[in-house]
């Protein structure tokens, strides 16, 4: 969650960055950004990124002025040797290159929201992939729940390692909706999770592990006049699979 969350408070300083190369940001968000480029090595990465492209056109746009003084000077001479002489007016080269620039800028612009889209799919990607890793892990390593299967087609394991838990569940039907809820010692619900699962009836997913989890059940709930019947806020119809922490 906490990483999800940097990510959409990112998202300001990303937008700010071509601004900020391009120099259209004001006193106050100009200041905002250069403190965020001290302790960010993305967004210092990015501008380096952004001013070496942007430097890259200015060049560009450079030589084209020389050519065009160099064409004008060449027209002039032209004029004075021979007045008749049919020559390319000097005015479409100039829109032709302002044309160009725009295009460069846009492209730039276009470019970088393109970047930094991905960067922010990459960073949610990351997210999922240390939490793929991270649940193989507690999988290994953690210690087993004692699971009590009530539905002779269902078959799980939960493990937790005291931080968090990992559960897997087979057999579940992928056409119904259950609802996950993890109770403490005194009975009551201290966390849930509505889900659907796989398209081969199949929960596999890390949870933080609530201080004092007793048990874990899944429940397919009461039908509600909902198709497929919807969780409730506690356990209802048929518990399909339970297991106890040791
Ligand atoms: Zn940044």
């Amino acid at each position: 969650m906490a990483q999800m969350d940097r990510a959409d408070g990112h998202r300001y300083f990303e937008g700010l960055a071509v601004a900020h190369v391009l120099g259209g940001l004001d006193d106050s968000e100009g200041r905002v950004f250069r403190a965020h480029l001290l302790d960010c090595a993305d967004c210092r990465a990015r501008v380096g990124e952004l001013r070496a492209i942007a430097h890259d056109l200015a060049d560009v746009e450079r030589d084209e002025h020389r050519v065009r003084a160099a064409q004008v000077i060449e027209t002039k001479r032209r004029e004075s040797d021979d007045a008749d002489d049919d020559l390319e007016e000097a005015p479409p080269a100039t829109r032709v290159s302002r044309f160009t620039v725009l295009g460069g800028l846009l492209f730039l612009v276009g470019l970088s929201l393109w970047n930094f889209t991905l960067h922010g799919e990459m960073t949610q990607l990351e997210t999922d992939n240390r939490n793929l890793v991270r649940a193989g892990v507690v999988r290994e390593t953690g210690t087993s729940w004692r699971s009590a299967i009530t539905d002779a087609s269902v078959q799980g394991v939960v493990k937790d390692d005291g931080t968090d838990f990992v559960v897997s569940v087979d057999g579940l039907d992928p056409e119904q909706r259950y609802g996950l809820y993890v109770k403490d010692e005194s009975g009551t619900t201290a966390y849930r999770f509505y889900f659907g699962p796989s398209e081969e009836g199949r929960l596999y997913r890390l949870f933080a592990l609530p201080d004092d989890a007793d048990r874990l059940l899944i429940s397919d709930p009461e039908d509600t006049g909902d198709s497929p019947a919807v969780p409730g806020s506690e356990p209802s119809g048929d518990t399909v699979f339970e297991a106890s922490r040791p």
